[in-house]
């Protein structure tokens, strides 16, 4: 196996291989461009490295080879005294990771070979001492983890002796002597002198690159922008060239165009008579490149050529990094540059205008995670506010507000006009008010399938969840010493997770306000607004999932279908159980006859079809997906402590209270131990008479109503839960029977499904599909159940371990574990389609809006995923996105 390539044998598409850095710098050289020569140790060297401690067989003497290669192109020998050969070292994975891992410059200078550079620089002496000096900082660094401030601390010393503040007034003597007390630095933490055999510099600084891969600022890095953990570095291994040899020297990066905004034109930062490290660690005041075209004409016009070129090359924004030695210009880097959301989509936009790339390329540009970025509200942190915590970003977004601990407390507070944070250790169905109320909500327990992830994802508002360092009482919560009390102010970062103390100003966007139709008409030709909205236009001609939403109220549902909701997916009955109808619940659950349960139901009942008919006028002409109710009945009781100790104190004054005491013996004698796989979804329905079927009556009456009005209603009833084609069967005749009655000659037809998150379900999908229209995974249970992983506590609780271990790469409650659940889907899809050609398929688990779980319904084959309103956009584009991406589907 090769493990040394030189940069005429590389190109772009090698980087699994070769890095990124390293396949670009071939692709220059090969562009002709000048990029000084140079080699690249490979990735599998890295690994290799890494598996077995030591370098692979081979790989020194494929070094030797490549060196005295590159010796030969120079004209100059490693260490040789008289004339050195001097080369960097530099790491180069095959993703991007800026600043995570090592560099060392200035490779093969020594105590002889430093008198031959400053010969080679026409006697310039402070040149090579400088060079040195930061040879000696840079490896003692990286290599033997001297801490950084000590040479730092040297450096600020011998300025201050001199009364300078500027690094370039050092003089040579000044160096030197710098150089002998960094030298001194290097042994007092080593124990060993300054290595001067260049080529023990030489794998000593490849080594120490290799070792970088697994910092841990580097892993943390990879688990952030979910970069696998095995991919391992590429080292490259370049004949340097100086940007510090004197004013007609220096070194710049740029971009071919704003990184930031997207905008058309060059945009850089150059710094003369300095070494690549100076301009990104801002050590002084950077110029532009308008500057550089003062100070050195010719350079500035080849690099505008070659910025140019690469852009045409590439067909994409470019950065760049380059050193112009002398008045000689070199290119040490390019790559697709990295840009923020807003300029992704600008700048796909734009090449699209200038006939660089067609639209389908426009949307392999961007993705649904930009757009999610560019539809929340955004912190303004220039302020640089107080940290306080970081928890689980749940549903993205800014919210500040007073902290409040109740939901009574927060629609109080939201009363009142003020903004409200919302506090609690976690969310029950009872605090749905105060959710709805605040402008945020925090929790120190709970995942991102915590009902107050969930709820509050559906209604797009800002959430943070299991801030476990956070000790929540019932009017204060404590992190470490530190207490904060109600009425206090904090903001939260639901893209981020941060908790922040006070009031963080925030940005609304313009994206949303554009979807909502109320842009300031100011902006109304922003390029931004003008960008998404033609990208997102071409993503729905050319996607073939369709995009519901998981709305159940008919304000959600507007907001859905205005953001291009295309029906509604999954409308959750449960929270049309709470608020004022509590009472009405109750009375169902404590009924000791069927006569007053069958009048607790009809009272129930008008008040379903309102809610109904209200959600199917809003999606008029669209599909709406009713599902039966889910939860087990207990959730809409009080709970059991805190019911127990109130019937005790009424017995203890000698007040009983004998609806509560009735409640309490309800309450117990359905309290389960596993709530979650006990009396719930169709379970409830079999077992509690009458009340799926006054559900299905009241969505049959709503659609007749609505289809009285001349509306189009078109309902679907789901039934939650279904393990078995029996239990469905069941539930259908009944609604079967119901629904003919109530339709009679109407022109309405009442489609009827199941929803697929039982394991069982989803390995007898060919029975099931017997009795049902439509399927609907319901991948957060699914996942529940077929990892056996409780939703609501998991990720919170031992979640990290599985992801530091590698067991999975993202949490498989947020993108879809395609081998495993993903695999019960598969089943299903295949299994029910074979059954029922005309099957209707779809998802409506939280899965259904994320990006990479959307291309994989793609492929399987589903016919619409059903997302939260405010995830509508992303999965229209993602889904346009999977149409044209060359997997392209695999089924059908
Ligand atoms: C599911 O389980 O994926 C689902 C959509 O239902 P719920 O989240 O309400 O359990
Ligand atoms: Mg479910």
């Amino acid at each position: 196996m090769k493990f040394v390539y030189d940069f005429s044998e590389g190109n772009k598409d090698l980087k699994d291989l070769l890095g990124g850095k390293g396949a670009n710098l071939a692709e220059m050289t090969n562009l002709g461009l000048p990029v000084p020569p140079g080699f690249t140790i490979t990735t599998e060297a890295c690994q290799r490295f890494l598996r077995q401690g030591t370098h692979a067989d081979g790989l020194t003497a494929e070094i030797d080879e490549h060196l005295a290669a590159l010796e030969s192109a120079m004209g100059r020998e490693l260490g040789d005294p008289a004339d050195p050969l001097l080369v960097s070292v530099r790491s180069g994975a095959k993703f991007s990771m800026p600043g995570m891992m090592e560099t060392v410059l200035n490779v093969g200078l020594n105590d002889a070979s430093v008198d031959g550079l400053s010969r080679q620089a026409g006697g310039n002496d402070r040149f090579a001492w400088d060079s040195y000096r930061r040879l000696i900082q840079m490896f003692g660094k990286t290599v033997c983890e001297v801490p950084g401030h000590e040479f730092e601390d040297a450096l600020h010393e011998a300025k201050t002796a001199k009364g300078v503040t500027d690094d370039v007034d050092l003089d040579a003597g000044d160096l030197r002597a710098l150089v002998t007390a960094y030298k001194k630095v290097f042994v007092k933490h080593t124990g060993h002198d300054f290595p001067q055999d260049p080529r023990e510099q030489l794998d000593q600084a490849v080594e120490a690159v290799f070792r970088s891969w697994n910092a841990d600022r580097a892993i943390l890095y990879r688990r952030q922008e979910r970069i696998p953990a095995d991919l391992g570095t590429a080292v490259n291994v370049v004949a340097m060239v100086f940007g510090n040899l004197g004013a007609d020297s220096g070194t710049g990066v740029a971009f071919t165009r704003d990184p930031a905004t997207g905008e058309q034109g060059v945009y850089g930062d150059y710094l003369s008579n300095a070494q690549g490290e100076d301009v990104v660690a801002g050590i002084r005041n950077t110029l532009s490149l308008a500057d550089l075209e003062r100070l050195d004409k010719r350079s500035y016009d080849e690099l505008m050529q070659i910025m140019a070129t690469l852009e045409g090359h590439y067909r994409d924004l470019c950065d760049i990094e380059f050193t112009i030695e002398r008045g000689k210009l070199w290119m040490l880097q390019t790559r697709v540059g990295k840009r923020t959301a807003a300029a992704a989509f600008t700048i796909a936009a734009q090449l699209v205008d200038e006939g660089v790339i067609d639209l389908d390329e426009a949307l392999t540009r961007v993705t649904g995670g930009q757009l999610a970025q560019l539809m929340f509200p955004r912190f303004d942190l220039s302020g640089d506010p107080e940290s306080l915590t970081r928890g689980i970003g749940a549903s993205p977004g800014a919210a500040f507000g007073e902290v409040v601990f109740t939901s009574r407390r927060a629609v109080e507070v939201a009363a009142e006009g003020r903004p409200v944070i919302l506090v609690r250790r976690e969310t029950n169905p009872d605090d749905l008010p105060g959710m709805i109320a605040a402008n945020g909500i925090l929790t120190s327990r709970g995942g991102k399938t915590s009902h107050a992830a969930v709820v509050a994802r559906g209604m797009g508002k800002t959430c943070v969840c299991g801030a476990d360092r956070m000790e929540v009482s019932a009017a204060s919560f404590a992190i470490g010493s530190h207490i904060v009390r109600e009425g206090d102010t904090i903001s939260v970062d639901g893209t981020t997770g941060r908790v922040y103390l006070g009031e963080v100003p925030v940005r609304p966007s313009e994206v949303v306000q554009y979807f909502e139709g109320d842009l300031d008409p100011a902006r109304a030709n922003d390029p931004l607004v003008a960008a998404v909205h033609r990208i997102l236009t071409h993503a729905d001609a050319t996607r073939r999932l369709r995009v519901r939403t998981n709305a159940d109220t008919g304000a959600d549902a507007a907001r859905a279908r205005r953001f291009g909701a295309q029906g509604i997916g999954l409308c959750r009955t449960e929270h049309m159980f709470l608020g004022d109808r509590r009472e009405l619940v109750e009375r169902l659950i404590l009924a000791r006859s069927d006569a007053e349960r069958a009048e607790a139901l009809s009272a129930l009942q008008p008040l379903q079809r309102a809610d109904f008919l209200e959600i199917f006028r809003e999606m008029n002409g669209l599909p709406v997906t009713v599902r039966l109710i889910d939860p087990p009945l207990h959730e809409f009781l009080p709970s059991l402590e805190e019911l127990a100790v109130k019937v005790a104190v009424q017995q203890e004054h000698g007040e009983p209270d004998e609806k509560d005491e009735q409640l309490l013996a309800a309450v117990r004698r359905m309290h389960e131990q596993n709530p979650m796989l006990g009396l719930r979804g169709v379970r409830l329905g079999l077992v509690i008479p009458g009340l799926f079927a006054m559900q299905v009556r009241a969505i049959a009456e709503a659609a007749v109503a609505l289809a009285a009005e001349g509306g189009n209603p078109r309902p679907e009833i789901m039934v939650p839960l279904v393990g078995a084609v029996q239990e469905l069967e069941t539930v259908r005749a009944e609604a079967e029977r119901i629904i003919a009655e109530v339709v009679g000659s109407a022109n309405v037809r009442i489609l009827i499904g199941t929803m697929i998150e039982v394991p069982r379900a989803a390995l007898t999908a060919g029975q099931i599909a017997e009795a049902a229209e439509f399927f609907s995974f319901g991948t957060n249970d699914l996942t529940q159940m077929g990892w056996g992983f409780s939703r609501d506590d998991v990720e919170g609780a031992f979640f990290w371990r599985y992801l530091e271990l590698g067991i999975f790469g993202i949490s498989p409650f947020e993108s879809i574990d395609a081998d495993g659940v993903g695999r019960l889907v598969r089943i299903a899809t295949d299994e029910g389609r074979a059954a029922r050609p005309d099957l209707k398929l779809g998802v409506c688990g939280e899965h259904g809006g994320d990006p990479d779980s959307v291309h994989f319904f793609h492929r399987v084959g589903l016919d619409y995923v059903s997302c939260s309103p405010f995830r509508v956009p992303i999965a229209r584009l993602e889904a346009g996105r999977a149409a044209v991406t060359a997997e392209g589907s695999d089924h059908r």
